[in-house]
């Protein structure tokens, strides 16, 4: 049994959950199909009272669903609570606008007659997901991909099965068809499987680059369309003209939010030289007042990381740097807690020749820069292989957004956190993947677009 879940405040085995069966599979695969076909059939907007109730589920069962996320993976119980409620906007968002933003698109042509684009589905979408927030990512494609009407299987990450299931029972309790939202405890090989079955149209992974290379190898293979959304190394850049308590306020909280475990929370923060000690010193400030502790407790402000190898694998590569000639700042102290708490942590002095210079730190840990320009900082925001988003802080926001538009990444905020919402395309370039999810961008990820042509 892979999938299990392990509170990581405590260490407790809460519960292991039995491996997909090849019948399990076999029986998502063609429920899913069957009902793709019924779809096709139905007008889109058909769904969208279905959506709207699985808002109003997901809002009913707020407490329960926040605390099986917080005992799943760690995060303060007010952020699951506030994962819940995004989820909801999310569904309610794609219900509303979902129909509309479906219609046929008119082209003019020359002398070809009335050419249209239409949006339809294409079969069964399989999508593979991260723990790092157990019920958004599953919603991000969820709900657009309901109302085009692709119906889909899940492979969720193997310490978050509780979410996984609860997600599940909301769909079904819903009323929502059989086939429209499978969970399956599958293992890499069985997922394989299901790429390469022709009923599968369609991959989405949120993950790892790892990860990512391997499924979308499996779907080039099948030459199934797919998109990956991985990690990201985002700058945080403060430009010399910036208010460094606003940064300061931004900065840590960007850091620390879901125990820093968030791919688009900003890891490198590139700052103007004639604020760089004042940055310093009041993050090291903010960091200073976070109180690790049990996530259900309100008190409690820094949260445990997910499991045990996620924080041994951060700390190593805080070792790995710090040999390497960074300075620890502030923290990498134990923490006298059973669980996998670790220290927030600021380092500098992080050379080009440092090995963890290019790696992605997927904690609470704070990399921080000096730079002598503008020009300075975007070469050296542009310095990464990998390009999700970033934020620019400035007194001018026409500054702020003239360094913005030189960042090579999906998704840049001038003077602001970066916020997800359904209305926002979400996705990244370079090693951070492709594609775009959420938005008109995303609802049309794994759309036919049809040509249509009446003469
Ligand atoms: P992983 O890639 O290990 O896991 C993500 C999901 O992919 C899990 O369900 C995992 O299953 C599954 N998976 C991994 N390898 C395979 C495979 N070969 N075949 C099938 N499924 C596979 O990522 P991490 O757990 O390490 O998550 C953190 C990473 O995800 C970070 O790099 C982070 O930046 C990135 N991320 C990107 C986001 C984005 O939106 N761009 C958002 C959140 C995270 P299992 O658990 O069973 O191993």
């Amino acid at each position: 049994m892979a999938y299990k879940t392990v509170n990581p405040y405590n260490n407790e085995l809460v519960k292991s959950y039995p491996d997909a069966t090849a019948d399990d599979i076999e029986k998502a695969l063609s429920s899913g199909y069957a009902l793709y076909k019924k779809w096709r059939d139905e007008p889109v907007s058909s769904r969208a009272e279905a959506l709207h109730k699985i808002a109003d589920l997901l809002r009913k069962n707020e407490d329960e669903l926040a605390k099986t996320a917080t005992v799943d993976m760690g995060k303060l119980y007010a952020e699951s609570q506030g994962e819940v409620e995004l989820c909801a906007i999310i569904a309610d968002y794609f219900a509303d606008h979902g129909a509309e933003m479906l219609k046929p698109t008119p082209i003019s042509s020359r002398n070809t007659g009335d050419a249209e684009i239409y949006h339809q589905a294409t079969g069964v979408l399989m999508m593979v997901e991260p723990w790092n927030f157990p019920y958004y990512q599953i919603m991000r494609v969820f709900a657009p991909n309901f109302m085009v009407g692709n119906p889909m299987i899940l492979k969720h990450a193997s310490n978050t099965p509780g979410s996984a299931a609860a997600f599940e029972k909301i769909v079904k309790e819903s009323g929502a068809p059989e086939g429209t939202f499978t969970n399956l405890f599958a293992s890499y090989d069985q997922v394989s499987d299901i790429i390469a079955d022709p009923r599968v149209q369609g991959v989405a992974l949120t993950g790892s680059k790892r990860g990512g290379q391997s499924v979308a190898e499996d779907a080039g293979k099948n030459l199934t369309k797919n998109s990956m959304e991985l990690g990201g190394s985002d700058a945080f850049v403060v430009l010399s003209d910036a208010d460094v308590d606003k940064a300061v306020d931004l900065a840590w909280r960007v850091r620390i939010y879901n125990a820093g475990q968030v791919c688009t929370s900003d890891k490198r923060f590139i700052v103007a030289d004639n604020l760089y000690d004042e940055f310093l010193k009041k993050l090291k400030e903010a960091f200073e007042k976070l109180v690790p502790g049990d996530p259900m407790d309100p008190k409690t402000t820094i949260a445990p990381m997910n499991s045990e190898r996620a924080k041994k694998k951060l700390q190593g590569q805080i070792d790995k740097a710090v040999e390497g000639g960074a300075t620890v700042y502030y923290g990498n102290e134990p923490i006298d807690l059973p669980g996998q708490f670790l220290q927030p942590t600021i380092l500098t002095d992080i050379s080009k020749d440092n090995p963890e210079f290019y790696d992605e730190m997927f904690g609470p840990v704070a990399q921080v820069f000096k730079v002598g320009s503008d020009q300075e900082a975007i070469d050296l925001a542009n310095d990464s292989e990998l390009g999700l988003g970033g934020i620019v802080m400035s007194g001018d926001p026409s500054r702020g957004k003239s360094v913005a538009e030189k960042i090579e990444t999906g998704m840049v905020f001038v003077n602001s956190f970066l916020v997800s919402l359904p209305e926002l395309p979400f996705g990244g370039v370079k090693g951070s993947g492709y594609g775009r999810e959420m938005s008109e961008l995303g609802l049309n990820a794994f759309t036919n677009e049809k040509l249509v042509v009446t003469a």
